[in-house]
């Protein structure tokens, strides 16, 4: 890691003004998942046993730069509250002269919480309002950023603050974590590497493949863009998913990874249905008979798990991304679970990132042999893409 960790730094008495992710999900005023709040704990509990005040700062969901109760972080501050044994403090805004007397009144070892960064139109567009990064940043002497699965993105509170804080912008645990296990499986990553990937689109993870094609020995794929993969192969694929317009896309990924000497695996069975719904009738179709016209491939067949699982057994490092198949309804999820039950078993450095991979751990209850189970969606794919984020970017650098 060339960021500055918090280690690295004095922090004895410090004011921190740390970013977090406590993007929770959130029904009704319930968090339906506090895995975010408990995430940034270690973090936390670091900084106050070296006597700082911490001030945290999140964005929630995307109110569009005004105060709607429904985003409030109140809910959160309760959570972090009961977790951390201590009243963490909402302020009633996240700038502005009510923010500052709660700062002046915190005491080293306590936490207070600013309210949604995103009722402020200024967190999106910090170049249109600079005056609200320089006063966020004019609260703490340190800035800490354990939010790296908002850090592709160049907001106020990710990629305008730190650059107030010179010498010290630093990475949280949580931070430090991500960056060391995905340079780890881009840069320097074990032979042989294979990457899986699914989800609904080509089109969306075009720089991802094209990132990983000199780096992996191997593609395994499946999901919707899968189909685009076999048509572009000549093959029926019926009514499944298809990007049209992805097909030469298709073809020159094939043809790059032929140069390249990289594998490319595609489905060999799928498991079709008249249409993607409960209790549908579904059956397994070999891949090479085509898939008629009035059928949808919804998943990956047993005879693809077993021919990937063989693959994966082999491997010393695996990346994760994209479920490989319509995992939200039953029985289309057994080819993801299935896949995620084998990178579990696996002794190779395994890392799964992108939503809603998570999503297929969180449902299954797979994952705690997984080496590194990313927090970022779009941050991971972009960090594997460009070896950084902006976020990272602006932290500042070891000499
Ligand atoms: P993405 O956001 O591109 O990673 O795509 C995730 C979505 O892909 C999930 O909602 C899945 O239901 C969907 N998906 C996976 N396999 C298929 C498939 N065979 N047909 C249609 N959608 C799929």
């Amino acid at each position: 890691m060339k960021q500055v960790s918090i280690r690295e730094i004095n922090l004895f008495g410090k004011t921190i003004l740390m970013r977090v992710d406590l993007n929770v999900p959130m029904k009704e005023g319930m968090i339906l998942d506090d895995s975010r709040i408990r995430a940034i704990l270690p973090t936390l509990y670091y900084l106050l046993e070296h006597n700082a005040k911490v001030i945290l700062m999140s964005h929630l969901g995307r109110p569009k730069g005004i105060y709607d109760k429904k985003y409030s972080l109140q809910p959160v501050a309760m959570r972090l509250s009961e977790l951390l044994g201590q009243n963490v403090t909402l302020a009633p805004d996240c700038i502005g002269e009510q923010v500052r007397i709660k700062i002046a009144e915190l005491s080293p070892k306590r936490v207070l919480l600013l309210e949604n960064l995103r009722f402020h139109l200024a967190e999106e567009n910090p170049e249109k309002y600079l005056s609200f990064s320089e006063e966020l940043a004019g609260f703490a002497d340190v800035y800490v950023n354990d939010a790296f699965s908002v850090s592709h993105r160049k907001h106020a509170s990710v990629y305008t603050v730190p650059q107030f804080f010179s010498r010290n912008a630093v990475a949280g645990f949580l931070m430090e974590k991500e960056i060391t296990a995905l340079s780890k499986l881009i840069n320097h990553p074990k032979k042989p590497f294979y990457a899986i990937l699914g989800g609904s689109k080509i089109s969306s993870k075009i720089g991802l493949i094209e990132a990983l094609l000199p780096k992996v020995d191997g593609f395994l794929l499946g999901g919707g863009m899968g189909y685009t993969f076999l048509k572009a192969q000549g093959i029926e694929i019926g009514k499944s998913l298809c990007e049209e317009g992805s097909l030469e896309i298709a073809r020159n990924i094939l043809k790059e990874a032929r140069e390249k000497d990289v594998e490319i695996f595609l489905p060999v069975d799928v498991r079709v249905a008249k249409e993607c719904k409960k209790n549908v009738d579904n059956f397994v179709l070999n891949v090479t008979e085509g898939i008629p016209y009035y059928l949808e491939g919804l998943d990956i067949g047993p005879l693809t798990v077993n021919k990937y699982a063989s693959i994966l057994r082999l491997a010393q490092s695996v990346f994760w991304n994209g479920p490989l198949g319509v995992y939200e309804e039953p029985p289309f999820n057994e080819g993801s679970f299935s896949i995620a039950e084998v990178i579990n078993s696996l002794k190779a450095f395994t890392v799964v990132g992108g939503g809603d991979a998570l999503a297929v751990l969180a449902m299954s209850g797979i994952g705690e042999n997984i080496s590194h189970i990313s927090t970022g969606g779009g941050a991971s794919l972009e960090f594997i893409e460009k070896g950084s984020l902006p976020g990272i970017d602006m932290l500042s650098q070891k000499k």
